[in-house]
């Protein structure tokens, strides 16, 4: 028994099942079911949601889920060894965890879930950036989860909540900011994993926002974020050139100095800079 439920210890399933870690699947697991425990309870009352999970591995954090309440989980697996282990879990939690074997890049979950959505994962760190960013850019917003609430290395952490100004600000703190309100729920050393990663890890918390802070086409926006941070060390009116022989003009228009850097300019700048983009 493992204190949260009546299911054996993390260590006991990873040896029944054979769930030796594979680092080209990222697998850093948590096997201390209070803390996956406290990760569930970051999101908040999850008895009348469905919670998508990316990457339940054994299923510690799967269990804290379910044991916090969550009406239902969707747990989309791609390593198939563990997929007997969250069978386990399933039987013990009748009708409240729903298993997919497959890779999380490429599975549609939309006709798995209903009502009130929310994201809690564990991410694997090779594909972490690609599913936040897919997940923060979908075609219309509000989005299908009202939550994400996701481990990743520190730095990336960082970079999402980062203010201008700082070395982190860039392209991930505009597209999470822009449309959801951010915030570092918890730091966790690498030694809380099983393996210890080389890094630091932390859990954000994104709230989705009802409409975007400021107004702006989420294309444009896309667009010129990346290509002004591509260059972040260069004034805008250089680091921004292929946008146009008129960027000066659109700079200025939006109350951005042409020679400032991508750093120093605030959310509502650039949201100003695509709408004034996309109106020519
Ligand atoms: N949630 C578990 C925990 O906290 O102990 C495991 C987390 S581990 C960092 C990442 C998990 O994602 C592994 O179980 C790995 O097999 C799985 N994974 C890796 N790539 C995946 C993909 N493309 N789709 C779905 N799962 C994936």
């Amino acid at each position: 028994m493992s204190g949260i439920d009546d299911l054996p210890p993390l260590r006991q399933v990873i040896g029944d099942f054979g769930l030796s870690a594979r680092k080209s699947l990222g697998q850093n697991f948590l096997l201390d079911l209070n803390l996956t425990a406290r990760i569930a309870r970051v999101p908040g009352d999850l008895s009348g949601c469905d919670v998508l999970e990316v990457g339940p591995g054994p299923g510690g954090l799967t269990r804290g889920l379910l044991a916090s309440g969550a009406r239902r989980v969707l747990a989309v697996e791609k390593d198939a060894r563990c997929i007997p282990a969250l069978q386990q879990i399933a039987k013990a939690y009748p009708g409240r965890l729903k298993v997919l074997h497959g890779d999380a890049l490429e599975i549609d979950v939309g006709a798995h879930l209903s009502g009130e959505v929310r994201v809690v994962a564990n991410l694997p760190y090779n594909i972490g950036t690609e599913l936040l960013v897919r997940w923060l850019t979908p075609p219309e917003w509000p989005p299908f989860w009202r939550s994400l609430t996701l481990m990743f290395q520190r730095e990336v952490a960082q970079r999402i909540v980062a203010e201008p100004g700082s070395k982190a600000y860039g392209r991930l703190a505009i597209l999470a900011q822009w449309r959801s309100d951010v915030r570092i729920a918890l730091s966790l050393p690498p030694e809380a994993f099983t393996p210890p990663p080389k890094v630091s890890s932390a859990v954000v918390h994104l709230t989705a926002l009802p409409a975007p802070r400021f107004a702006a086409d989420a294309a444009m926006l896309s667009r010129v974020v990346a290509m002004a941070f591509n260059q972040r060390r260069k004034m805008l009116r250089a680091a921004l050139k292929g946008m146009g022989p008129d960027i000066e003009d659109h700079l200025t228009a939006a109350g951005i100095s042409p020679t400032e850097r991508a750093e120093q300019v605030p959310l509502e700048g650039f949201c100003a800079l695509a709408r004034s983009l996309h109106n020519r």
